[in-house]
């Protein structure tokens, strides 16, 4: 069942970021606010300051099989046929890459205080595998030991990633691609977002490989024209931050949405998951995911 909690925004539109103030009565459902709860301990232990994740207008429909609320918000307006630009933005797919969330988070910030949202839209998911970015120790898998981005419908799953994670990964836990494909919700909800929005590009960011890879229609032709060029100005943005085609795998989001489905998909490494070093790489990279989010791209194949 479709659970919208009700606009936040309206409530605290004239709360700045930063500022103490009187806690308000927020409609959050109760797991939803543990979920607020536990990244605010989170937070607090990163030193990354407070989360008030209660400022957001939280959207909720799944839960992970250990029961825990799968949430993202929505800025700007439901796609029309002339307003062509929704982008998604995940993190926190890897629960032990610690970086990418806040910088999820430092994203939504910006977008709630400094964007206009004519015809364009942004749909961000901060933490996608909640419970190992919960543990005391993050893992890179879900609860079931699950790596939620090889476990995506694609082709070759069937086929090749069990085998693969056999024969190339030697049974590497960190990689196990689950079961069959699909086997867990982490990578259902990517996927329904995935429909639900129908995206014109794909964000997706992780840690530490320090690089920017792209998966979509191939950069030589006519329809990866406004890709490249949205590659080549994140790259330059980003103080020339390195772009290479890194491969895709059975059962990933960059074969599954843009191999497959034909979504220009960017996956952003971040150099590494030191909490410490979050504001760096905000500021770093801040420019060019702005940059990617602003810029139209034709309507994709479904
Ligand atoms: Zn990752």
């Amino acid at each position: 069942m479709f659970f919208k909690i009700l606009p936040i925004m309206l409530l605290v539109s004239s709360i700045a970021y930063g500022q103490t103030t009187t806690p308000l009565t927020y409609p959050l459902n109760d797991a939803v606010k543990k979920v607020c709860n536990n990244l605010e301990d989170k937070f607090k232990a990163y030193k990354w300051g407070e989360a008030h994740c209660e400022y957001f207008d939280w959207i909720n429909v799944r839960k992970t099989n250990a029961g825990t609320p799968l949430i993202w918000t929505a800025f700007g307006e439901e796609k029309s046929p002339a307003a062509a630009n929704t982008t998604l933005v995940l993190c926190g797919v890897h629960g032990d890459e610690i970086t990418p969330v806040k910088f999820c988070w430092d994203l939504m910030r910006e977008l709630k205080s400094n964007h206009t949202f004519h015809n364009k839209m942004v749909v961000v998911a901060p933490l996608v595998s909640p419970d190992s970015f919960f543990k005391l120790r993050p893992t890179r898998t879900n609860a079931a030991g699950v790596d939620v981005n090889r476990n995506f419908p694609t082709k070759d799953f069937k086929s090749d990633a069990y085998k693969r994670w056999i024969n190339t990964y030697r049974r590497d836990k960190r990689k196990y691609p689950g079961p069959y494909a699909n086997s867990e919700q982490e990578t259902l909800f990517q996927m329904n977002l995935i429909l639900r929005y129908k995206p014109n590009k794909i964000i997706t960011v992780h840690a530490p490989l320090t690089l920017l890879d792209y998966d979509g229609p191939s950069l030589r032709a006519e329809a990866g024209k406004t890709a490249k060029q949205v590659l080549e100005q994140m790259s330059e943005k980003s103080a020339g931050y390195k772009v290479s085609n890194y491969p895709i795998f059975p059962g990933s989001l960059g074969n599954w949405a843009g191999k497959e489905k034909h979504i220009p998909t960017y996956t952003l490494e971040l150099p590494n998951s030191n909490p410490l070093e979050s504001d760096k790489f905000w500021l770093l990279f801040k420019d060019a995911v702005i940059y990617a989010i602003e810029h139209p791209m034709k309507p994709t194949v479904d």
